[in-house]
């Protein structure tokens, strides 16, 4: 079974000569093809506990156990080497902005992506099948027919879902998503939405989904508020 167990964690930041607490002993659970929603204003801390769960930032205190039919991980104590080969591994982080490298295309920001933490030199099997599997994804979000594009030939709405494609690439036990349709106006945001309830089923992915979009709430398997750091079920 998949599961991320996010338990009791608290996140502070410096702030001049105190401590500013980001995350205040929040504790959440998600399992494998499942979406919790967390919704919340503007400084809450949403993106802070999607930076703890995805191993970029360490909790101050606390669990998070990110269970994998591979075995299991507590990502709020792991090393820093540890960390980035877990990312590679087990994380997939999709942000508000799709940050994807101008020089490659559409096809290419994947596979890169599945030879990160490879030797260079990959045998020309292994990049055939890489190719294959990147070409997988970018059909099952809709772009095969895009492959060659670099991303300022892309609209916003196909760069984000290469974005989401990306994540993908490594099959991960967690997906982190930070408010993937802010940039997308209502129709390209919900269909967005809809690629994401998709391939999350579809990959058995546990997955954090940060989304000021009260119009898809109702669709997700559990939804939380943030409010200053403190995280509560219901959508408020
Ligand atoms: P949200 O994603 O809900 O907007 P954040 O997690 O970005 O909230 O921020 C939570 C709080 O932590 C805010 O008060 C923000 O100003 C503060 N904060 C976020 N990142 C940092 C940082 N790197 N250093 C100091 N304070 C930060
Ligand atoms: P699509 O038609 O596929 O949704 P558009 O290029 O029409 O894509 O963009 C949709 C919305 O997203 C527009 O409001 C646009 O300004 C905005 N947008 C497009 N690309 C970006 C980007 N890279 N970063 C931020 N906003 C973007």
């Amino acid at each position: 079974t998949t599961a991320l167990t996010v338990d009791d964690v608290t996140l502070t930041y410096p702030d001049g000569t105190d401590r500013l607490t980001a995350l205040d002993r929040v504790s959440l659970r998600v399992t494998g093809g499942s979406i919790a929603a967390i919704t919340g204003p503007s400084g809450s801390g949403k993106s802070s506990l999607l930076a703890v769960a995805s191993t970029l930032i360490r909790p101050d205190s606390g669990r998070i156990s990110l269970e994998t039919p591979g075995g299991s991980a507590d990502l709020a104590t792991v090393g820093r080497r540890e960390a980035a080969a877990l990312r590679r591994s087990s994380i997939g982080i999709v942000f508000q902005q799709p940050n994807l490298v101008p020089a490659l295309t559409a096809v290419e920001q994947l596979e890169v992506m599945a030879h990160l933490g490879q030797r260079l030199f990959t045998s020309a099997r292994r990049r055939r099948e890489t190719h294959a599997k990147a070409m997988r994804l970018l059909d099952s979000v809709g772009l095969a027919d895009q492959h060659a594009k670099r991303p300022a030939q892309l609209s916003g709405g196909q760069r984000q879902r290469v974005n989401i494609a990306r994540a993908l690439m490594n099959d991960p036990a967690l997906l982190v998503i930070d408010e993937p349709t802010s940039a997308l106006d209502t129709e390209r945001g919900a269909a967005v939405i809809d690629l994401v309830l998709t391939v999350v089923r579809e990959h058995d992915a546990a997955t954090l989904l940060v989304t000021h979009d009260r119009a898809h709430l109702h669709r997700m398997d559990a939804v939380y508020r943030m409010v200053d750091g403190r995280l509560t079920a219901g959508s408020g």
